[in-house]
Parts: C-alpha cells; sequence; structure tokens
C-alpha cells in the first residue's frame, strides 16, 4: 500500500528462521533453496553469527571511515589470504555499490598511468545491480529500458564467444567484467576455455580482468572464491551477497597494483565496513572456508538429483544450481510454496537453487519430493 511496486512479491510473510527453514506468521515450515537470494550463507539464527552481532551490537553500530577501523583490517585480512596474491578491500554495502567500485578503481588505474583508457566490455545476460553503473554495465533491456541515456563507457560481448570481445575491444577499453556463472541472467556458466581465452587476452593487451563475484564468491560454488575452478587470476573481484551471512555489506578486492589507484578521497562510503556488517561477515568467512568440502559434496549430490528429475538441463556448481525446463516456471514457483518449499524462477524458465551452504543431503532429499510433485 505504501510501498512502490518495484517487487512482484509472493503472498507470504515469514516470521522467523532456523537452519535451513524459515517459518511463517502461521507457523508453517518452508525449507528454504532461495537463502535470501544467496545470501544466507548460514542459514538462520546461526548460534556464533547471531551472537557475534549481538555482542558488537552492545558495544558499538557504527564509527566513521575518518577513524581507524580493526574489524575492516581483520575481514580484509581473511579475505585476501583466500586471493591468489597480495591484495587490498574496499568495503561498501551491497553488491551494486561493489561494482561502482570495481568500475571507478578501473578506470583510476589508467588515469594514475596517464592511459586514456575508460571502456569495460561486459556481457550480455549478465547482472552486475541496478545503479547507474552497474546498470549500464547490464547488458538486458529489461533492466535498462527506461533509465536512458545510461552511464557511457560499456561495451557488450556474448558470453563463451571470444570473437564477439575482440570486436568489442576499443583502444580505449581499460577491462574486461563478467560473472563466471551468471546468476540472474540463468546460471549459465563461462567455458574453462573461453575464460582462459579472456585471461590472455587481459595479459596480452594489458586490460583489468573484473570478476563479478557477488553471487558466486565466499564458497557459493564450492571454492571461496569462484574464479579459482578456472585458473585465471582476476585483477579485481567484487562481492556481496553471502558474505555479511545476511548483514548488508560489499567489498571491491584488488591486486596491490591496482588497488593503488584508490587514494584518500577517490572514493568512500558512510557506512561501508561497518562493525556490525565487518563482525558478522569474519564470522561468516571463517565458517565458510572450514564448510567447502561440505559444500562440494552436498552440491554434486543436489546436482545429481536434479538430473535424475530429467526435467531440463542442468547447471552450475555447487550450491548454486539452475534446472532449465525451458517452459515458464514461474507457476511452480507458487505450487512449491503451497507444499513449503522456497524455490526461485530466473530468466523465465529457469529454476534457481542457492539453498543455505549449511544444507545437507536429507535436505536436499526433501526438496528433491517435493520438486518430484509439482513437476508431474
Ligand atoms: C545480486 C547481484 C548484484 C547486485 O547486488 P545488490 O546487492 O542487489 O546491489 C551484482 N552482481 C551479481 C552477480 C549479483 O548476483
Amino acid at each position: 500500500m505504501h510501498l512502490m511496486e518495484t517487487y512482484k512479491r509472493l503472498p507470504v510473510s515469514f516470521s522467523r528462521g532456523e537452519g535451513v527453514y524459515l517459518y511463517d506468521d502461521k507457523g508453517k515450515r518452508y525449507l528454504d533453496f532461495i537463502a535470501g537470494i544467496a545470501v544466507n550463507a548460514l542459514g538462520y539464527a546461526d548460534k556464533e553469527l547471531t551472537e557475534a552481532l549481538c555482542n558488537q551490537a552492545r558495544k558499538l553500530f557504527h564509527v566513521s571511515n575518518l577513524f581507524e577501523n580493526p574489524w575492516q583490517e581483520e575481514l580484509a585480512g581473511e579475505l585476501t589470504k583466500a586471493f591468489w596474491t597480495c591484495g587490498k578491500v574496499f568495503f561498501c554495502n551491497s553488491g551494486a555499490e561493489a561494482n561502482e567500485g570495481a568500475i571507478k578503481l578501473a578506470r583510476k588505474y589508467f588515469y594514475e598511468k596517464g592511459e586514456r583508457r575508460y571502456r569495460i566490455v561486459t556481457f550480455y545476460n549478465s547482472f552486475h545491480g541496478r545503479t547507474f553503473g552497474a546498470m549500464s554495465a547490464t547488458a538486458q533491456e529489461k533492466i535498462q529500458k527506461g533509465f536512458e541515456p545510461l552511464l557511457d563507457g560499456f561495451d557488450y560481448a556474448q558470453l563463451n564467444n571470444i570473437d564477439s570481445v575482440m570486436k568489442a575491444l576499443r583502444k580505449e577499453t581499460a577491462g574486461i567484467m563478467l560473472e563466471v556463472i551468471q546468476g540472474e541472467g540463468g546460471i549459465r556458466e563461462a567455458t574453462l576455455e573461453f575464460l582462459q581465452k579472456v585471461q590472455e587476452i587481459c595479459k596480452r593487451e594489458g586490460l583489468l580482468l573484473i570478476v563479478d563475484e557477488v553471487q558466486t564468491g565466499i564458497g557459493r560454488t564450492g571454492k571461496f572464491y569462484a574464479y579459482e575452478h578456472y585458473g585465471i587470476k582476476p585483477d579485481i573481484i567484487t562481492l556481496a551477497k553471502g558474505l555479511g551471512g545476511g548483514f548488508p555489506i560489499g567489498a571491491v578486492l584488488a591486486r596491490d597494483e591496482v588497488a593503488e589507484a584508490f587514494k584518500p578521497g577517490s572514493h568512500g562510503s558512510t557506512f561501508g565496513g561497518n562493525p556490525l556488517a565487518c563482525v558478522c561477515a569474519s564470522v561468516v568467512v571463517r565458517r565458510v572456508k572450514s564448510l567447502l568440502p561440505h559444500i562440494e559434496r552436498v552440491g554434486a549430490y543436489f546436482r545429481r538429483r536434479l538430473e535424475e528429475l530429467r526435467a531440463g538441463e542442468v547447471r552450475g556448481r555447487g550450491l548454486m544450481l539452475g534446472l532449465d525446463i525451458k517452459r515458464d516456471c514461474s507457476q511452480l514457483v507458487l505450487r512449491a510454496l503451497e507444499r513449503g518449499l522456497l524455490i526461485n524462477c530466473t530468466s523465465q524458465s529457469v529454476l534457481r537453487f542457492v539453498p543455505p551452504l549449511i544444507v545437507e543431503e536429507k535436505h536436499v532429499d526433501e526438496g528433491i519430493d517435493i520438486l518430484k510433485e509439482i513437476l508431474s
């Protein structure tokens, strides 16, 4: 009534959660294979995460970035330790903001080198967020329509088509930005061969490789960062979604030489990396590092069980899976909801499964049984 109608909301209202389950205001239980869209990495009401948040809340919520912030230092240390080389981190509050930071950093890096390179190659069907830079990077008509003129400086190419990348390059190109698995775009994976060629092009042309790990990062695919599956070495990665386990936080991580282009005053955020957010993310990051074998194992099991359904193409890695049923899947979401299963339909025909990373085989079985019912 009082809200702008930016979302098509399902007719249910949750009042609490526990583990991989949510409960609505009538006490009905739902198995959650959405997890706040790949956000609630440790599920709901995790004891350690809740305690860390409450303890910090009793001491200090917010401190300005005018002052030292040991919570950011600790978290940044954990994030960079998992990166392929020495790097530095900037904290913000969301995925779109992280990508804005990455775009600005790429431009500033070449500015500092005295080169007029500012354009970024991005991909059709990608999703980088709703702010002007991130939206302009997102080559999808449905996201951009009605908001023109867009920000200048993006050239679009086709994922897994190296010729289209070559055609998109100009002398002002600063970098190539991509998701190794397009999430909102329907769980579409870049191939190993394609990513290695993109890496080669970046090396040869002196371009920055920017990987948007907002959805794929922090263990979602079974590696801490999804780029690790492909043996590539991105110059910049962006994080958000799962990072705070439900507390809003985003991050830009860049290798040292690139990160140094940001100087005092170059970029900033009032709330970015506040103590509450950092304390939550530190718990998530530590726990996810020990969950990686579990994610790989349960993810493989989930994938196998989806394939057994023979209901369409199964795509994705770890606990970021899609079932492309090649027909509209929005009705299935409603039928699953009635039966106490939360799933998401993206890209019209793709059922997306991004459960909490603590999900177990028995939960997968429970979900698959419901899926079988509603698919038949
Ligand atoms: C969700 C998402 C974003 C945007 O994140 P917000 O926090 O909604 O701004 C950006 N990139 C990818 C890959 C995403 O999945």
